[in-house]
């Protein structure tokens, strides 16, 4: 008799975001009339960029011709778009990445979930709190987390690094000493970030106590201060503890699309084992590439008319940001992030717990945001709002608001 995976079968509950679909849908049921404005999900809403769609097209036409007809992509991705990512996100920089240090992938959510196959099981690993679900759901699948334990919604193995108002949303040094150690800067859920400096210093302390850092890069384009990194490759000695995961999701819309990549640095070692070769031996048996067409849209990323169309989106985004962050302020929450993020992050009035603010946020005034709870224990008191709206929308839910 068959036996399944154990692991999957500790998971709790049912996924944040089924959840909120699950309420919305059952109040416009019943409240057929109701307009909901929903600045929860974390998708893009705007199309695909029209130097990509060009280039799109090109390659789709490219496939029609037996001479331009393209099968399997080569393992890393193609080395028009590594050498492009090498120059555009890193050279530029300052950073010494190489094209074939870079691995193209369908994704973040992916890579972020796949990346812990090649880690022994018995490795810590630890996460912000609130965190992105997917780093440590795919731990439970792994069987690396221990035992779930429902009231305090946390894992017995899994080292929380709780990021608050108190400590600005700057994880400080976990007591016992993690093996992985996830950081997604900027960061999702509470759209906040960290100085070069304070990235330094996570840098140093992984290579003094033989970490890794997962570092989890996906709102790099959002980043609008001057003293925040783009990239942990900034930080001397980042080459020997960090894997860095990049997507085309946020800065170009590719969430349907799908394009995203991994930079291992081959002085990254566990021992003498490279974490680059395990790597790409992993991606050569179970992955066969992100399509031709849709690495070629992304080369259009990195051309001028590309970069020029992608930054007028980003900012059409963190307009919405500043129009939300001012909103709420000026309506009194208290609010967090939007600056170098299109998430926003508030404090729920009169000590409300983050689903009681959802339910009083859907009825009252019919905007659909993410209880705070769902991303961790910490979270628990905060909501979150996205920018990836209409600017009209996000407009007219903050006139809502302020009607409070
Ligand atoms: C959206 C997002 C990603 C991107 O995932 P893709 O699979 O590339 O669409 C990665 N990490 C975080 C934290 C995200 O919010």
């Amino acid at each position: 008799m068959f036996k399944v995976n154990a692991n999957y079968l500790k998971l709790p509950g049912s996924y944040l975001f089924s959840n909120i679909a699950k309420k919305v849908a059952a109040y416009q049921d019943a409240n057929p009339d109701k307009e909901i404005i929903k600045l929860g999900i974390g998708d893009v809403t705007l199309p695909l960029a029209p130097k990509i769609i060009d280039s799109l097209h090109d390659a789709v036409d490219e496939m029609s011709r037996a001479e331009t007809f393209r099968g399997y992509a080569p393992d890393l991705g193609y080395e028009f778009l590594r050498n492009a990512i090498a120059d555009g996100d890193y050279k530029s920089r300052g950073c010494d990445i190489q094209p074939d240090e870079i691995f193209i992938s369908d994704g973040a959510k992916c890579d972020s979930g796949n990346i812990q196959e090649i880690f022994s099981v018995d490795n810590r690993i630890a996460v912000c709190d609130p965190v992105y679900p997917v780093y440590v759901d795919t731990n439970v699948m792994a069987g690396r987390t221990g035992e779930y334990d429902a009231a305090s919604g946390t894992w017995s193995k899994v080292i929380y690094m709780p990021c608050t108002a108190e400590n600005n949303f700057v994880p400080e040094f976990p007591k016992e000493n993690p093996d992985i150690i996830y950081l997604c800067i900027p960061n999702n859920p509470t759209g906040t970030t960290i100085t070069k400096a304070q990235l330094q210093d996570w840098v140093d302390y992984a290579n003094r106590i033989g970490a890794v850092i997962i570092y989890d890069a996906a709102y790099e384009a959002y980043i609008s201060e001057e003293d925040v990194p783009h990239t942990i490759f900034e930080c001397e000695g980042a080459r020997t503890c960090a894997i860095e995961l990049r997507s085309f999701s946020k800065n170009a819309g590719f969430t349907g699309t799908r394009l995203g990549f991994t930079v291992i640095p081959k002085e990254l070692k566990a021992g003498d084992v490279s974490l680059h070769a395990l790597w790409a031996r992993r991606h050569g048996t179970k992955y066969n590439g992100a399509p031709y067409i849709i690495q070629k849209a992304g080369l259009a990323c990195y051309t001028p008319e590309g970069k020029a169309q992608l930054q007028e989106q980003v900012a059409y985004y963190m307009k919405n940001a500043k129009t939300i962050k001012e909103g709420l302020s000026q309506a009194g929450f208290t609010v967090f992030g939007g600056v170098n993020a299109p998430y926003i992050w508030l404090k729920t009035p009169d000590k409300m717990t983050s689903w009681d603010f959802f339910d009083y946020l859907l009825e009252t005034v019919n905007i659909v945001g993410t209880p705070g709870s769902g991303f961790g224990p910490s979270g628990e008191g905060y909501f979150r709002l996205t920018a990836f709206g209409s600017y009209e929308n996000t407009l007219r839910a903050m006139e809502r608001i302020r009607s409070l």
